[in-house]
């Protein structure tokens, strides 16, 4: 009760206070936060994946900035030598206000990718965006077919059926990429499961499908039972490693992180960065409001 109403109340707070619990899941604010963080990751055998901070924008001047700031993001990851592809989330490109405009912008940043033979993850936002973000993916990927991927949310009862109707696009030499995630928004009980047991299932029969199917998958989670269940799979359907890989957020579960690295499976990690983290942060922790206590404790032992 205690976490939940400090988690309610977090937003309404001097954003100073909040970084003291951000920073454990936030790179930092500039680029070079981000492959200080990439490169020490890689040092420890796991890849990464780079999000610029910046969702739900109010302008298409906003929109331009975000574009030009991943244009950035990509050069400087690969003349850095880091092992990383890139994140993106199409509402910080205006895909709420213009959604032509947040393609092309989306476009230009596989493009550029692809020059060097990057690739680049469309985030899955909330479900009135779920239907835009699949056109978008299925544009890009037709046009780009090894250099974009979507995710995927178990928790969606659509999502089953979402998998199906992209098979279409899986090929041996450029399999559909997605990365399958429980799903972080609050959605209604007529769109989706509410239980933990119910979202499992689901999460398992959706990476089951994936298997089976020689779709590449990133198995996105943090939950110990969903990592024992993936295993199990994995081996019954003898999956190559070029076929999937584990994905975890940065500063969360980096022992349970380990133990999948040290079992030989390819761990990529999401690494936010940039200045707009207040969002993210507030985010995380209404969807997990034990972290909430971290920040408590955090003043305590800041005196
Ligand atoms: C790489 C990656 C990318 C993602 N991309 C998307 C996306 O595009 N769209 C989307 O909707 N969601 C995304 N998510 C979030 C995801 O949907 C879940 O909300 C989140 O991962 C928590 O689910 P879980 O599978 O870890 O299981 P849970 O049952 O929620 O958590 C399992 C355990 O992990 C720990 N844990 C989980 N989350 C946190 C946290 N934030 N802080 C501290 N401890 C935590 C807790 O100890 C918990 O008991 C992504 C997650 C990952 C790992």
């Amino acid at each position: 009760m205690f976490n939940k109403f400090i988690a309610a109340i977090l937003p309404y707070f001097p954003k100073k206070f909040i970084w003291i619990f951000s920073k454990s899941y936030i790179s930092g604010e500039t680029i070079e936060d981000a492959m200080r963080v990439s490169k020490d990751l890689n040092g420890s055998g796991m890849k990464v994946t780079l999000d610029v901070l910046g969702e739900f924008i109010k302008t298409l001047d906003e929109a331009e900035q975000n574009k030009n700031d991943y244009l950035n993001l990509i050069d400087v990851t690969f003349k850095s030598g880091v092992d990383g592809n890139f994140s993106v989330k199409p509402t910080s490109f205006g895909m709420l206000i213009d959604e032509e405009i947040c393609y092309k912008h989306i476009r230009d940043i596989v493009m550029k990718a692809a020059t060097y033979n990057g690739f680049i993850r469309i985030d899955m936002e909330d479900s009135p965006c779920t239907d835009k973000e699949i056109k978008l993916f299925r544009r890009l990927k037709t046009e780009f077919p090894g250099n974009v991927g979507l995710v995927v949310q178990a928790y969606l009862k659509r999502t089953l059926n979402d998998i199906k109707g992209m098979a279409d696009l899986n090929s041996e030499k450029n399999p559909l990429s997605f990365r399958l995630c429980k799903g972080i928004y609050i959605e209604s009980e007529a769109i989706s499961f509410k239980k933990y047991e119910e979202i499992n299932q689901h999460f398992l029969e959706d990476l089951e499908f994936m298997l089976k199917n020689k779709i590449h998958v990133g198995i996105a989670t943090h939950d110990k039972p969903l990592i024992d269940g993936a295993y199990k799979l994995l081996e019954k359907y003898k999956v190559p490693k070029n076929l999937y890989e584990f994905q975890m957020l940065y500063g969360v579960a980096p022992r349970l992180r380990e133990s999948v690295v040290n079992d030989g499976h390819t761990m990529r990690v999401y690494v936010p960065f940039g200045e707009k983290w207040f969002g993210y942060s507030t985010r995380r922790l209404k969807e997990n409001p034990k972290m909430a206590s971290h920040i408590i404790k955090a003043i305590f032992y800041k005196g």
